[in-house]
């Protein structure tokens, strides 16, 4: 038929292999298309949860992902100064011979020397458990520096989050409002969830400084002034409490609101929950006008007032603190509109909408079902508003109680995990209580041993701090410390920094997973690649001695590696969703997933986590070798199979027991993985219709939970309205408790720990003058693009080859500004030189751009002049990772107080004219190449051309 016309046999393909999208944090089920053993195109997998069926432009464009020519192709070893770009191609003998060498030495004598962080990983069940058996504090994945103040606020208040431990009830919200940049987590769910709502005629609010994105198809768009949405939303608590719009018997039942707090100013049990003799909180009667226990049958709770107890102390309900709180003036919307941009109406026409929502249509779903109480009830009643906010509220230093003001809104209307709200998704809910206390503390490292416990969770109090005796930190990164005590995903952002000052000690070797930490993950750039070049001249040593990155591309961060190793794509390797880790469930499902190699690798790279597990090996970490030092795990698709955290429950859910009949607990199944391969690579267990709602408090759900081993006994959460963790680090800072805090964090701590949740300005707004830096600059997330890893991708860099400056059109006029213009942008860090474009869908004090589109000239195996390295720039240049020297000279990190988060959006700036310029501003030397060619296109498919 060859030279007949159309050869239909040309575009089918020859076999489908399902397995999971990696092109962004989503994980979507993806059907890959085969033919002649090459990629043939990728298509939505209409099966999976996550997705059914829809795929996005990353999503499909994962076939030029797999053959970009960036891909490493072998180990490398540097040979000349870090930095250049001069490697020498080495075996993986070699290559893993030098790694455990390296390692080797620092665990036998101090493991702590080893700092281990990870990207967006998402093997970090694997990861952390590798970290904690060779016994180092120093590791943590990305969340410090992503939107760990979305998942601390959540956990703490509510026991979920948005994103991954819950979702909007797409179904049957009937107005849903969502709060800053979120384009990417969930990107494809949202999208399906929005397109749900609009075809029913709900109404979506989008409340983000910026109108692009999803904003850009809100029923009304709300251009707030960043860094102020947690005042919004205690204005708009303001406005319901005054219109008693609230749901007083949600929150008696499901709230901490009831309990009651001491109220004795200068002592240690001030702002603590009161307890009996037998440690129960204590809720007012008001008919025997005594405390009585929380829970008490029959009890008529009062929740106002201020009471006298048994013991002579007086105390308060939190509702009254709260009605207190907020009902102040400080929060009506005529005294928050000025600071939020938003008309004092329009803060009062949004409360007045949610209200009327949640109460007056409220709808009721007939399912009996039963309390943690024992209660009977016919219905759930559904409150349906629901809302939702990722990174936009998270990026600043204000973003833990901004998050925790937004789920104090949702549970004041009772919403949180009811129909038409917000629902959880396995394995949450979980009490913060249900998660571990941080491991690092200066006993818990031992040369040789691993640390008796994980290194990432919640302190419950200053107790769990990881400080030594006179409070200094045990973490390279200072999570966990006075400084960022409730770090609870870790401070990645810090390391290279805190390790190049050997402060607070000296690191050895610093192990890089998929982290681009040289360029567009790194604030201050320039000096974060200096601090990586930088040598000793005492003892001629780079001041951080030993750098190995693996990734599968020549990033910005690989030039600066000692040892590189080279990771496969997401098509060639296996991976674990797993419920340990990073989960994929639905409200209505539990749900897991894998990746398994549906290409065989062409090249000679290996897959990081069997690398790590061979290595764990070679190191002859316990659980990585048996009593004879043999490998236990032969790779890890062998370890997603047979490891067990607890006897029974392993990494994957579906398919357990000898014959893989059963979910949730069971002994490993050698079949697993071909059972999940069968199933298109994913394992779902629905929800019973009893458990669907109020998992928080229903016993269905709770029961379900144990069954599938997402916990051994019941944990129900009430909801923490007002935090007494919270005020146990206050009492430090009063000098209340023990451990006192340190005088140096004293104020600090008294302003971003209040047990109720508040607003204050973002740090960077206190130490720079408003009149020299006027505007607020940000970035959104472009949807085409997932940070930098599409930068290679040749279909991803046609939608966004080079970004601008987008300006407020009365900036532009003020400054002559025009489209195409060139404009100096300037921080009490730097400046940069950019173009600009003219915009007025934007707040009236923020210029944005796009994330990551930058490019340095020479990574990612792109010609030099290619737009990204030309024209394309990043504010990360603008942004310092500390804040200016105090009195003492001593610095902090630019994040968080409470979570060390990276307050990327508290960046201040001013804007001058520039010259016309044919590229953007600073211009780094130019990096070479370690592996292969450079190319600024991709040819790929001329082979099947009609
Ligand atoms: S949303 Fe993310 S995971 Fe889903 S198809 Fe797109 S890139 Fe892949």
């Amino acid at each position: 038929m060859a030279g007949e016309g159309l050869d239909l046999s040309r575009h089918v393909s020859d076999e489908v292999r399902k397995t999971t999208c990696y092109m962004c944090a989503c994980r979507c089920g993806i059907d890959v298309h085969l033919r002649d053993g090459k990629i043939r195109y990728i298509e939505g997998n209409r099966d999976h949860p996550v997705n059914r069926g829809v795929l996005c432009a990353k999503g499909s464009a994962g076939i030029m992902q797999h053959y970009a020519p960036a891909r490493l192709r072998a180990p490398m070893k540097r040979v000349g100064q870090r930095g250049s770009g001069e490697f020498e191609e080495i075996g993986w003998d070699e290559a893993l011979s030098l790694a455990a060498g390296w390692l080797g030495d620092i665990r036998k004598t101090d493991p702590k020397k080893l700092a281990f962080f990870t990207g967006r990983d998402q093997s970090q069940a694997l990861t952390s458990w590798w970290a904690q058996q060779f016994g180092t504090p120093n590791y943590a994945a990305h969340g410090g520096f992503c939107s760990v103040n979305m998942a601390a606020g959540g956990i703490t208040t509510i026991g979920g989050a948005f994103w991954e431990f819950g979702s909007p009830d797409w179904e049957r919200t009937r107005l849903f409002v969502m709060f800053g940049v979120a384009e990417d987590h969930d990107s494809n769910p949202i999208k399906i969830g929005i397109s749900k709502l609009k075809s029913r005629g709900a109404r979506f609010v989008s409340v983000n400084p910026v109108r692009t994105g999803y904003s850009a198809i809100a029923d009304d768009w709300i251009g707030i002034r960043p860094g102020t949405d947690g005042l919004l939303v205690l204005s708009i608590v303001h406005e319901l409490l005054k219109a008693r719009r609230v749901d007083l018997d949600y929150l008696v039942r499901y709230s901490n609101a009831a309990w009651l707090v001491i109220d004795e100013p200068g002592t240690e049990d001030h702002g603590l929950f009161a307890r009996d003799d037998k440690g129960r909180v204590l809720v007012w009667e008001g008919v025997t006008e005594q405390a009585v226990p929380e829970g008490t049958k029959g009890a008529r709770i009062t929740l106002s007032g201020r009471f006298q107890l048994a013991d002579g102390r007086h105390a308060v309900p939190v509702f009254d603190l709260m009605a207190k709180t907020y009902l102040d003036a400080a929060y009506a919307p005529e005294a928050v509109a000025r600071e939020t941009g938003v008309p004092a109406d329009t803060i009062r026409g949004l409360a007045a909408e949610i209200g009327r929502v949640a109460f007056e249509e409220a709808i009721e779903i007939d399912q009996p079902w039963t309390d943690m109480r024992g209660e009977r009830h016919q219905t759930f009643v559904g409150r349906p508003v629901s809302f939702h906010a990722m990174r936009g509220i998270s990026a600043h230093s204000n973003g833990f109680q901004t998050a925790r003001a937004l789920h104090l809104l949702q549970v004041l209307i009772g919403a949180v995990d009811c129909p038409g709200g917000f629902r959880f998704e396995a394995p949450y809910p979980k009490p913060v209580e249900a998660h571990p206390r941080p491991h690092g503390k200066p006993e818990q490292v031992i040369p040789g041993r691993p640390l008796p416990g994980p290194h990432l969770g919640f302190p419950l109090g200053p107790e769990d701090l990881l400080v030594d005796n006179e409070g200094r930190p045990t973490r390279i990164d200072k999570a966990f410390s006075w400084e960022a005590p409730i770090a609870a995903h870790g401070m990645m952002h810090s390391v290279i920094a805190n390790a190049h000052a050997g402060d607070p000690y000296p690191i050895e070797v610093l192990f890089l997973y998929m982290a681009n930490m040289a360029w567009n993950s790194a604030m201050n750039t320039a000096e974060t690649i200096a601090k990586l070049e930088d040598i000793d001249p005492a003892t001629g040593q780079y001041r951080i001695p030993k750098i190995i990155v693996s990734d599968a591309y020549q990033s910005e961060m690989v030039a600066y590696a000692d040892l590189i190793l080279p990771d496969t794509t997401y098509l060639e390797r296996h991976d674990c969703i797993s419920l340990l880790d990073r989960p994929i469930s639905e409200p209505d499902a539990v749900a897991d997933g894998i990746r398994w190699p549906v290409l065989e690798p062409d090249r000679d790279v290996r897959a990081f986590q069997s690398l790590l597990i061979d290595l764990g090996a070679r190191l002859g970490l316990p659980g990585f070798v048996d009593a004879e030092g043999k490998p236990v795990y032969r790779d890890y698709a062998d370890y997603i199979v047979h490891h067990e955290r607890r006897p029974g429950v392993g990494l994957l859910v579906g398919y357990r027991g000898r014959d893989g009949e059963l979910a949730g607990r069971g002994a490993p199944n050698a079949d697993q993985i071909e059972r999940y391969k069968e199933n298109g690579a994913f394992f779902q267990m629905h929800v019973p219709p009893e458990a669907a709602f109020f998992k928080h408090a229903n016993q269905a759900w709770q029961d379900f939970a144990v069954r599938m081993g997402l916990a051994e006994t019941p944990q129900p959460v009430t909801f923490q309205l007002y935090s007494e963790v919270l005020q146990k680090f206050r009492l430090s800072a009063d000098g209340l408790r023990k451990p006192v805090a340190p005088p140096a964090y004293r104020e600090r701590i008294r302003t971003a720990f209040t047990p109720l949740p508040h607003w204050y300005a973002p740090i960077e707004e206190d130490v720079v003058a408003a009149d020299d830096f006027p505007l607020h600059a940000i970035t959104q997330r472009p949807m085409a693009m997932y940070h930098s890893w599409g930068s290679m991708n040749a279909w991803l860099r046609q939608i966004h080859t080079e970004n601008r400056l987008f300006v407020p059109g009365v900036v532009c006029d003020a400054h002559g500004l025009a489209d195409g213009d060139w404009a100096w942008l300037i921080s009490r860090n730097g400046r940069i030189k950019v173009p600009v474009a003219r915009m007025d869908a934007v707040n009236q004090h923020t210029v944005w751009t796009w994330n990551s589109i930058g490019k340095r000239k020479g990574a990612w195996g792109l010609n030099s002049d290619v737009p990204e390295a030309q024209k394309g720039f990043l504010l990360n240049h603008l942004i310092d990772d500390l804040l200016p020297p105090r009195e003492d000279g001593s610095r902090r990190s630019n994040s968080d107080p409470v979570t060390g988060q990276a307050a990327w959006y508290d960046l201040r700036v001013r804007i001058e004219k520039a010259e016309p310029d044919v590229a953007s501003r600073p211009q780094f030397p130019e990096l070479r190449m370690a592996q292969g060619e450079r190319t600024d296109e991709l040819r790929y498919g001329e082979e099947w051309a009609g």
